[in-house]
């Protein structure tokens, strides 16, 4: 029997990136899943698609972070589509880049709605809808821990959020068996952190070992986490960075 074969699950931002990739780690270990997106409605349905082909149900549903209603009721349909809910991954995020002069309130806004707030919201819709021995993992960045350039204000403070967040929500649903934990990943090849970007060799400079990581390297620490080995982990953060702050 497969790993999460009986779980269902939900990645918020799943049509790309590392979203992607760990909506088809979660159906790979047997778990439906469905995913969530706002702006590339092809893409999600292409993820859904390969759900289905390795024999799971999948589910693509549009729900834009910046609406925390839109989110909780794609985590309700996930629920009711799927018969249960099991497993929510928080992962749809934006990187605002620009120092204090550069950023507007609007920015810090926008930034909190979407990398903070919908966690927020999202996660009190899933705790409505799992059993006991649910699973919320949150992903965070590196750069909540550590912040070694400017232009980052903004992301590491809407991440950095999140370990809070994480913590407190842990001891609130840990008496049901429900756990919640945090994933920080470095720099992860993406739409969002090309491996050939601008900053790139910068970011690299900073890794103990300087290559970028895999979309699928962070799948497989979120599967872990959603998966029966790690029940008793709860209210921690889990860096995968390269070594980048170590
Ligand atoms: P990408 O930009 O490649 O993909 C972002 C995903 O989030 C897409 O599926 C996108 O959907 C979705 N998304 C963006 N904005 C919204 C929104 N307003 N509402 C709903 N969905 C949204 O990013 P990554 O895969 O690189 O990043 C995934 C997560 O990992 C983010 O939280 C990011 O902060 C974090 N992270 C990434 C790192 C990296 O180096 N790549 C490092 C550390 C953390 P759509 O396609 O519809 O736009």
């Amino acid at each position: 029997m497969s790993r999460l074969e009986g779980k269902a699950a939900l990645v918020t931002g799943g049509s790309r990136g590392i979203g992607a990739a760990i909506a088809r780690r979660l159906a790979a270990d047997g778990a439906d899943v469905a995913v969530t997106y706002a702006r590339s409605a092809e893409k999600a349905e292409a993820v859904a698609a390969e759900i289905r082909a390795l024999g799971c149900k999948g589910l693509a549903i549009a729900a834009d972070n910046t609406d925390a209603s839109a989110v909780a009721a794609a985590v309700e349909k996930a629920a009711a589509d799927f018969g249960r809910l099991d497993i929510l991954v928080n992962n749809a995020g934006i990187f605002p880049y620009g120092t204090l002069e550069e950023m507007s309130l609007e920015d810090f806004d926008v930034t909190v709605a979407v990398n903070t707030r919908a966690v927020f919201a999202a996660s009190k819709a899933a705790a409505g809808q799992m059993g006991d021995d649910g699973r919320i993992v949150s992903i965070g960045s590196n750069l909540a821990e550590r912040v070694p350039w400017p232009g980052i204000s903004l992301y590491a403070l809407s991440k950095a959020a999140l370990i809070g967040l994480t913590k407190g929500l842990a001891r609130d649903l840990g008496p049901r068996g429900i756990t919640v934990n945090i994933v920080h990943p470095g720099s992860t090849e993406t739409d969002m952190n090309p491996a050939d970007g601008p900053q790139s060799d910068l970011q690299r400079s900073a890794m103990a070992i300087p290559r970028y990581g895999r979309p699928e390297d962070v799948a497989g620490l979120v599967a872990w986490l959603a998966g029966p080995e790690a029940r008793s982990v709860t209210g921690a953060a889990l860096t995968i960075d390269g070594g980048t702050n170590a």
